[in-house]
């Protein structure tokens, strides 16, 4: 047995529906820039739009029914709501929903000074997601995905909307990163970006799979 100098963490990993066993989280890739309409409310030009790739650490990650924190410097902290492909050894192994938390002022600020996203994107508690529905069960082609702040709705569109497919992602991600069993992918958000402030409740869904929920103090 390999002893270490400090108990080493425990590994992530996220529910299954359907069974206790777990699946285990290796990384976290992230797709901006995947739905049309979201390019457009940035101020960004769709008919030049390619994918773009980010990572988090799968030690962002937050489960449902998680409380965090408020994270600190930002302002504007932003949620975009987003399908989460989740990679098993065979290829799609099953699908969630996630919250890819942003620190949209840190982001405004290193997109015009050229700089890394990391510290808008990959802070501590920044990728709530929920529970994974095994691929087999489900069929989420024409899916609508929504986010609930406070009961209303904000984010809303129909996962066909989507301008690079899983498959095309993944395709992506596999010739140039690696794509490797528990490599968990979020594939971009829809419109309707905005704010979060202490004592918000979030729900993203989709249907089919089940919900992520989380409250921020
Ligand atoms: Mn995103």
């Amino acid at each position: 047995m390999t002893d270490f100098v400090f108990p080493p963490s425990d590994p992530v990993s996220l529910p299954v529906v359907g069974t206790d066993a777990r699946f285990p989280v290796r990384r976290i890739y992230c797709v901006g820039k995947n739905y049309a309409e979201h390019v457009r409310e940035m101020g960004g030009d769709t008919s030049r739009s390619e994918p773009i790739f980010f990572t988090k650490s799968s030690t962002t990650i937050v489960h449902s029914g998680t409380t965090i924190a408020y994270p600190p410097n930002t302002d504007d902290m932003h949620h975009e709501v987003e399908l989460v492909a989740a990679i098993g050894p065979d290829g799609v192994f099953g699908y969630g929903v996630g919250i890819d938390l942003t620190r949209r002022d840190v982001q405004s600020h290193a997109k015009k000074a050229g700089q890394p996203w990391d510290r808008a994107k990959n802070f501590q508690q920044s990728a709530p997601c929920s529970a994974i529905t095994p691929a087999s069960d489900v069929d989420i082609t024409r899916a609508r995905i929504v986010l609930r702040k406070n009961g209303e709705i904000v984010q809303a569109a129909s996962l066909s909307d989507m301008i690079w497919s899983i498959e095309e992602i993944a395709a992506r991600l596999k010739a140039d990163m690696g794509l490797q069993a528990g490599d968990i992918v979020f594939t971009g958000t829809p419109a309707g970006v905005g704010p979060i402030r202490q004592g918000d409740e979030l729900e993203g869904g989709i249907e089919g799979l089940a919900p992520i929920r989380i409250r921020v103090t």
